[in-house]
């Protein structure tokens, strides 16, 4: 905002305020610092802005651009919705925020944290338990050649009796065995029993087909929420699952804590 002596409408100088007044009257220079209308005189102008409470003293300037509102709810509606927070702001994530604390909490969170989950192996860093778990199952880790998903798989398997996040399956297809052959010791006397799911099938050819269906084969893992059934073929989706939080099963920090134990401890497996 200008001096008292600068015109409101094309911000030119007078001497004194009778010689602004006058060429504000005369040109039509009376304008809303909100809106920028103008009037032909002062009263006009401050009608305008009593009705359409343009007065600045009563309202509310967005931090990031020259919006006003009229209450502290509806800038701060604005503010999250177009990202206008300034006044606490994080520069490498260009992102605001509505108070100290919440811009606090941002930079103590994992985007800032960065690549410390570091692999057991290798010591190479990732960002997420998806990430670390990804380069051992899919056997990139070079200290560890022999990892891959089948083998953290039986591994894991021993550590989880309470099927935390492994399914109950009597036998997994190990190494090699790119099918299954069901043979007539799946008969229960009434029907052929796929021995991964107990689900029953007439013939012999069914159950086969049944146990050989890609999905059914490879999602050995499952979400341990409990209102979340969904499950997965290898720990890293598991994890990028959890790591969502899309469930809410798991808070993405306690995955982080949890990893290593996980890929490398004698420890049964939880979230602790
Ligand atoms: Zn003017
Ligand atoms: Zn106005
Ligand atoms: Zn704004
Ligand atoms: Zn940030
Ligand atoms: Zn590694
Ligand atoms: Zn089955
Ligand atoms: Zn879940």
């Amino acid at each position: 905002m200008g001096s008292d002596l600068e015109c409101r409408g094309c911000y030119k100088q007078f001497g004194s305020f009778h010689a602004r007044s006058q060429h504000m009257d005369a040109v039509g220079h009376w304008q809303c610092d909100t809106c920028f209308v103008q009037c032909w005189d002062e009263d006009a102008l401050n009608e305008h802005m009593n009705d359409e409470y343009h007065w600045k003293d009563d309202r509310i300037e967005c931090e990031g651009c020259y919006s006003w509102f009229d209450t502290k709810a509806e800038a701060k509606r604005h503010m999250y919705a177009e990202n206008h927070f300034r006044t606490y702001f994080c520069t490498s994530c260009d992102k605001g925020f509505e108070t100290d604390n919440n811009l606090k909490q941002h930079m103590n969170s994992s985007i800032h944290r960065g690549a410390n989950i570091a692999c057991p192996f290798c010591k190479r860093g990732f960002a997420t338990a998806t990430g670390v778990t990804h380069h051992l199952e899919t056997g990139s880790c070079p200290n560890a050649p022999s990892l891959n998903r089948e083998t953290i798989y039986n591994e894991i398997r021993k550590r989880d009796p309470n099927h935390v996040i492994t399914k109950k399956l009597l036998t997994y297809p190990g190494p090699g065995s790119s099918t299954v052959e069901v043979t007539n010791r799946c008969w229960n006397g009434f029907n052929y029993e796929c021995y991964l799911c107990d689900k029953e099938f007439a013939t012999l050819q069914a159950v086969n087909q049944h146990v050989n269906s890609p999905a059914h084969k490879q999602k050995v893992y499952h979400c341990p929420g409990r209102g979340c059934a969904k499950e997965f073929m290898s720990l890293a989706s598991l994890f990028n699952h959890l790591e969502s939080e899309s469930c809410g099963a798991v808070k993405f920090e306690s995955v982080q804590r949890n990893v290593g134990s996980f890929l490398t401890g004698r420890r049964t497996i939880g979230f602790a």
